[in-house]
This record gives structure tokens, C-alpha cells and sequence, in this order.
């Protein structure tokens, strides 16, 4: 009886742990547009599945012990505000990133201005995720939090989603674009939490090459890497996976890990 009893009460708190992180979901939540760059924003973004594709995927692959808001048209962000355990995301940033790839003509690569703003945002939303991740899951970080949310954000397009190196690459291609702010580094940028752009840039080439050196041996041949740098990406791309699902296989769901 008493061991049965013990059983019973195992599997009950077993059910109930698994029942108290099914509870916990991803949520989108929209802040009321102002005017009409916003608005358009805002139906945008909630017509395509940009945003959706992120969050059905932290909702179905991970086990949240919290739930988690993604907040998109508020003030501040691109951030991850630990004490709400929100994700905000500014109308602005998106106008700005749609610009600045109008701005640069990026249709002429094949790729329009609005998939590359897409792209770029999917990125910016697995980043700030990762930061959302080590906090709740209170993850060991050996080096830049910065570095180590980019690397999981193109880890995560590139291992779940179709033509994640191409989303990533658009990502890369913006910090190309936001490096082209400066013509002088200062200080500033030097002591900034976040590598340069120029090496976000580099870095996001280097593990999209890494993941698959065959199919990307284009980055090789235009030079955008060096050959003995490329050889590196290619373990270096290999262990920064390891590393990351090795901290995060705890927090997988069951039946998605096998
Ligand atoms: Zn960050």
C-alpha cells in the first residue's frame, strides 16, 4: 500500500511538473499602433507568419517554466526585460530595418527588401529568445551573452528551418549595413556589450559556412572569408551546436529529444 502509494505520488508530481510547464505557452502581444507607418506595421506583421514561426516553435521545442511574452510596438527594444520575462520589439526597429535595406538596394541580391526584413527580424527574435533562455534556465555563459544569443539564433534557423542559412545571411547582410554607420570607431564601440557589427557580420557568415561548406562555398570564393578562417567555422560551427544543446537538453521537450 505505502509503495503504491509513493508510486501514485510520484507519478502524480511527475504529472503535474509536465501539467505546470504545459500551462506555460509563448504569447504575441500587440501594442495599439500610432499612425500610419505603424499600422501598416502592425497588420504586417500580424497577417505574415514571421513572428509566428518563432514563437510555434519556442511553444512546441522547449519547455517554458514560465510563459514568455513577445511584446511587439512598445517603446524600447529589440530587448528582453528578465524582470517581466518579456521579449520587446519596437514598430520602429522593423520600419528601420526595411528602410535600410531599401536604402541599400538589397533587391538587386535576389532577395526583396520585405523577406530580408523578415529575415533579419526571425534573427533579432531567436537573439533576444536566447537571452530569455539563459535567464530562466539560468544557463552558464563562458564569454559575451552578446555572441553567444547571436550563435543560437543562426544555430536555430539553421537547424529548424527551411533555408535558415538564407534567413541568416539576410541577418548577417544588416549588420554589414549597420557597420557602414561609422567611419570612425570609438571608444564606445569598443566597450559595447555587442561585438562590432563588422564582426556580427563575420561571425554569422562564418557558422553559415560552417553548417554546410559545400553548399556556401560561395563565401569562400568571393573572399568574404579566408581559407584558413573557413577551415575554423567548420568546427567551430560543430561545437558551438554541441555546446548549446548541451546546456539546453534539460529544457527540450521529452519527445523531441531522441
Ligand atoms: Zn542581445
Amino acid at each position: 500500500m505505502k509503495l503504491i502509494g509513493t508510486l501514485l505520488l510520484v507519478t502524480c508530481s511527475l504529472l503535474s511538473s509536465a501539467a505546470a510547464y504545459a500551462e506555460n505557452d509563448v504569447r504575441v502581444e500587440y501594442a495599439k499602433p500610432e499612425g500610419a507607418v505603424e499600422t501598416a506595421i502592425s497588420k504586417e506583421l500580424k497577417t505574415s507568419n514571421t513572428i509566428g514561426s518563432v514563437t510555434t516553435f519556442i511553444d512546441g521545442y522547449f519547455k517554458l517554466p514560465e510563459s514568455l511574452v513577445f511584446f511587439i510596438g512598445g517603446e524600447e527594444g529589440p530587448l528582453y526585460d528578465v524582470a517581466e520575462n518579456r521579449i520587446l520589439i519596437p514598430y520602429s526597429f522593423v520600419t528601420e530595418i526595411k528602410d535600410r535595406f531599401k536604402q541599400a538596394n538589397y533587391k538587386e541580391t535576389g532577395v526583396t527588401a520585405e523577406e530580408a526584413t523578415k529575415d533579419a527580424l526571425m534573427h533579432t527574435l531567436f537573439h533576444e529568445f536566447a537571452h530569455a533562455a539563459i535567464a530562466m534556465y539560468e544557463l552558464p555563459v563562458l564569454g559575451k551573452e552578446e555572441d553567444a544569443a547571436d550563435a543560437l539564433a543562426t544555430i536555430l534557423l539553421i537547424e529548424f528551418f527551411d533555408n535558415g542559412q538564407e534567413i541568416a545571411l539576410s541577418a548577417a547582410d544588416l549588420f554589414d549595413l549597420e557597420s557602414d554607420d561609422r567611419d570612425t570607431l570609438g571608444d564606445e564601440d569598443f566597450w559595447d556589450e555587442h561585438s562590432l557589427d563588422d564582426q556580427r557580420y563575420f561571425s554569422t557568415l562564418c557558422h553559415v559556412y560552417g553548417s554546410d561548406p559545400e553548399q556556401y562555398a560561395a563565401i569562400l570564393e568571393d573572399g568574404a572569408l579566408s581559407e584558413e578562417r573557413a577551415e575554423l567555422c567548420i568546427e567551430e560551427y560543430e561545437y558551438t551546436v554541441q555546446s548549446w544543446f548541451k546546456v539546453l537538453e534539460p529544457y527540450i521537450q521529452d519527445n523531441k529529444t531522441d
